[in-house]
C-alpha cells in the first residue's frame, strides 16, 4: 500500500491536482482558496507545494492529496488510492499488496455475481415478466444490468466456488452467510436484483427483490451488507451515471428507490440520486452539495413518504440546499407509477416542484383568514420553527416576509417569536468533521496567539517592532517566534509541528496592507494582556477558596489585595 502511496506522490504534484477542484491564487510560496469544505467568503485554506500537504484554518483539517481525494469525493482510503493512480498513470493492479488484493477481490466477486444473476435473469420466465409489467424496457434492464437470483440455497456459491473464488471472499463480499448449522447459504434467493455500484461505476453490492406473490422471508427488499467496499451511508444509487447531470443543472432529483430512479431515468429526467436502503444521511448530502445547490424531492404519496419528505427537507436546509417538492399525481403512488402510466409527466412536475416552505405553509395552514385561535398560532410557530432551521439568512428574510403577508402579523413580532423557539440543532452540519478529534476546540486566548504569530509571520518586520509586547505570548509561542526570528535552535517536535502548521498559516497573510497588520496588531496584543490577566484572577479565585478552607487569614488578605489589583487593572485595560 505505501509502495503505490509513494508512486502517486511522487507523480502527482498536489498543487496541479488540486487545481481544477479550486480556485487557487498565490500567497507567498503557498497557495490559497476558498475552503472546499465550508462555507467562507475570505479563504483560509492553504496548499503547500513545498510540503504537498493542504490545510484548511477554518475546519482544521488537513492532509496530502489522497487525504483531499477522500474528503472531496467521499470515498474510502482504497477507493481514493484507486482514482488517484489512474491519474498519475500508475497501474494500481500490479503494484498491488495483498492489502489491495484482498479489495479487488471483493470488486471481481460481485461482479462475477452480477454477471451470474443476469444470465439468470434471461432463463426466467417470471422474473422477465414481472420487470416488464413495472413498464421497464429491455435496454433499460439491460443498461442497469438486472439480474434475477435462482430460487435455490447455494447456487451462486457453487458458481463462484467453481470459478475459482474461496468461500471467505465470497463471505467477506457481503453474497452469502453462515447458517446456525454452520453451513453456508446464498443471500439472495427467488429475488429480482438490482446491481449497486460505487460512484465510479463498479458493482459493490445488490439490493434484491422479492418476486411477486412470494412471501418475504426476510423482507420486502434485502441490501448487501456493508463490507470494505460498501458503505451504505455513503453511497447514491446512480450517482456514478446521474452525476453529470447534476453537476450541469445544479439539481439533484431526489427519490426512495431504485425503481423510482430506473424508471424516471428511462422516462428521460437523468439528474436523479437515490439511496439504496437507507434513509438519506448527512454523508450522502455532502456528497450531492459537490455537484448540486437545489434538491427536488419525489417521495411517494403515502404517509412514510411525506414523514421523509419532512426530514429530508429539515436535513438539507440546514445544509444550505435550496430545497422543493413535487407535489405528486393523483392515483399514482410512487415515481416508478408516474414514469410508467404518464411518460413525460415526471419532467413536468420536476419544473412545477415548490419550494419546501411553501410545503409547510401549505401543510400547517398559515394564510387565508388568520383567526388568533391557539391552533393557528401553533401553526404559525410550527412554519417559524422550520424557517429557523434555514441556513441562508437571505432565504430565512424572504419566509419571514411570505408569513408575514399570509398571515398578518407583523414581520418583527415573528423574529421575536422565531428567535425564542428552540430548534434541535441540525445545522452546520456541512464540512463538520465526523471525528471530533481532528477539530480541537482552541480557547479563545489561543486564537489570539495563534493569530498574533501568524501575522508576525507573515512581515517579518512585524517582529522587531512588537517585541517588547511580545513577553505575553505563551512559553511555546515565544520560542516559536524566536526561532522564526534568528532561525536559531531546534524546536521540539511537537513546537515544530505547531511552528510548521503557523508558517503555513500565515501564507494566508500574505498580502494583507502592513498599517492593517500593525493596527490589527496591536488590537491583538491589547486583547491578550486582557486574556492573560483574566487568566490570572481566575488562579487568585481559587487561591482564595484554598486561603478560606485553610483559615489561613494572612494569605487571604494577600490575595484578595491582589485580587482587587488585577481586576482593577482589567478594567482599566478596558476603558
Ligand atoms: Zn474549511
Amino acid at each position: 500500500m505505501s509502495d503505490t502511496l509513494q508512486q502517486i506522490k511522487d507523480k502527482l504534484d498536489i498543487v496541479e491536482f488540486l487545481r481544477p477542484y479550486l480556485t487557487l491564487s498565490p500567497a507567498g510560496k503557498n497557495f490559497k482558496a476558498n475552503c472546499p469544505f465550508h462555507k467562507e467568503k475570505t479563504p483560509s485554506f492553504i496548499v503547500s507545494p513545498d510540503r504537498q500537504i493542504w490545510h484548511c484554518f477554518g475546519c482544521n483539517i488537513g492532509g496530502d492529496v489522497v487525504g483531499f481525494a477522500m474528503r472531496y469525493e467521499n470515498l474510502e482510503f482504497v477507493e481514493a488510492l484507486k482514482l488517484l493512480a489512474e491519474k498519475a498513470g500508475i497501474d494500481f493492479q500490479r503494484t498491488g499488496s495483498s492489502d489491495q488484493k484482498k479489495f479487488n477481490v471483493l470488486y471481481e466477486i460481485n461482479n462475477a455475481a452480477k454477471e451470474f444473476f443476469r444470465n439468470d435473469l434471461a432463463l426466467s420466465e417470471a422474473a422477465w415478466q414481472y420487470l416488464i409489467g413495472r413498464g421497464l424496457k429491455k435496454e433499460t434492464i439491460e443498461e442497469f444490468e438486472i439480474g434475477f437470483a435462482p430460487h435455490s440455497y447455494d447456487a451462486l456459491t457453487k458458481h463462484l466456488l467453481k470459478i475459482g473464488y474461496s468461500i471467505l471472499d465470497i463471505e467477506r463480499a457481503g453474497l452469502i452467510f453462515k447458517t446456525d448449522r454452520g453451513t453456508y447459504m446464498d443471500r439472495f434467493r427467488n429475488r429480482i436484483m438490482f446491481p449497486l455500484y460505487n460512484h465510479f461505476g463498479k458493482a459493490i453490492g445488490f439490493t434484491g427483490r422479492v418476486m411477486p406473490g412470494e412471501t418475504a422471508d426476510v423482507g420486502k427488499y434485502v441490501n448487501s451488507p456493508e463490507t470494505p467496499i460498501f458503505n451504505k451511508s455513503k453511497l447514491l444509487f446512480g450517482f456514478y451515471k446521474s452525476k453529470n447531470a447534476i453537476r450541469e443543472t445544479k439539481t439533484a432529483v431526489l427519490m426512495e428507490g431504485q425503481m423510482d430512479f430506473i424508471m424516471s431515468w428511462q422516462d428521460g429526467v437523468k439528474n436523479l440520486a437515490a439511496t439504496s436502503g437507507t434513509a438519506l444521511t448527512v454523508e450522502h448530502l455532502k456528497t450531492l452539495k459537490r455537484a448540486a445547490d437545489t434538491l427536488i424531492l419525489s417521495f411517494d404519496q403515502d404517509e412514510a413518504g411525506r414523514a421523509a419528505t419532512e426530514r429530508t427537507i429539515d436535513l438539507a436546509e440546514a445544509c444550505d440546499f435550496s430545497v422543493r417538492v413535487i407535489s405528486g399525481s393523483p392515483n399514482l403512488k410512487d415515481p416508478a407509477d408516474i414514469a410508467k402510466e404518464q411518460p413525460g409527466l415526471m419532467a413536468a412536475l420536476i419544473n412545477q416542484a415548490q419550494p419546501a416552505m411553501q410545503y409547510y405553509l401549505e401543510k400547517f395552514s398559515v394564510g387565508g383568514k388568520f383567526s388568533n385561535t391557539s391552533e393557528a398560532k401553533q401553526n404559525v410557530r410550527n412554519v417559524l420553527g422550520k424557517i429557523k432551521n434555514i441556513y441562508s439568512p437571505v432565504e430565512k428574510s424572504q419566509w419571514i416576509k411570505e408569513v408575514s403577508a399570509s398571515s398578518g402579523i407583523e414581520e418583527k413580532y415573528l423574529l421575536e417569536e422565531m428567535e425564542a423557539l428552540s430548534v434541535p440543532e441540525i445545522g452546520n452540519v456541512i464540512g463538520e468533521s465526523a471525528n471530533p478529534e481532528e477539530r480541537p476546540e482552541l480557547s479563545k486566548k489561543e486564537l489570539i496567539v495563534q493569530r498574533i504569530v501568524s501575522l508576525v509571520m507573515a512581515k517579518k518586520e512585524l517582529y522587531g517592532q512588537s517585541t517588547p509586547a511580545l513577553a505575553d505570548l505563551p512559553a511555546d509561542y515565544k520560542e516559536i517566534l524566536v526561532h522564526f526570528g534568528t532561525g536559531a535552535g531546534n524546536l521540539p517536535p511537537k513546537v515544530q509541528y505547531l511552528f510548521d502548521n503557523l508558517l503555513l498559516r500565515s501564507s494566508l497573510n500574505i498580502g494583507l496592507k502592513e498599517d492593517a497588520m500593525k493596527h490589527e496588531l496591536s488590537e491583538l496584543l491589547y486583547r491578550l494582556k486582557i486574556e492573560n490577566l483574566k487568566e490570572k484572577r481566575q488562579q487568585l479565585q481559587l487561591s482564595i477558596l484554598k486561603a478560606e478552607q485553610q483559615k489561613d487569614d494572612r494569605a487571604l488578605m494577600e490575595v484578595l489585595s491582589e485580587f482587587d489589583r488585577v481586576s482593577k487593572e482589567i478594567q482599566n485595560l478596558k476603558q
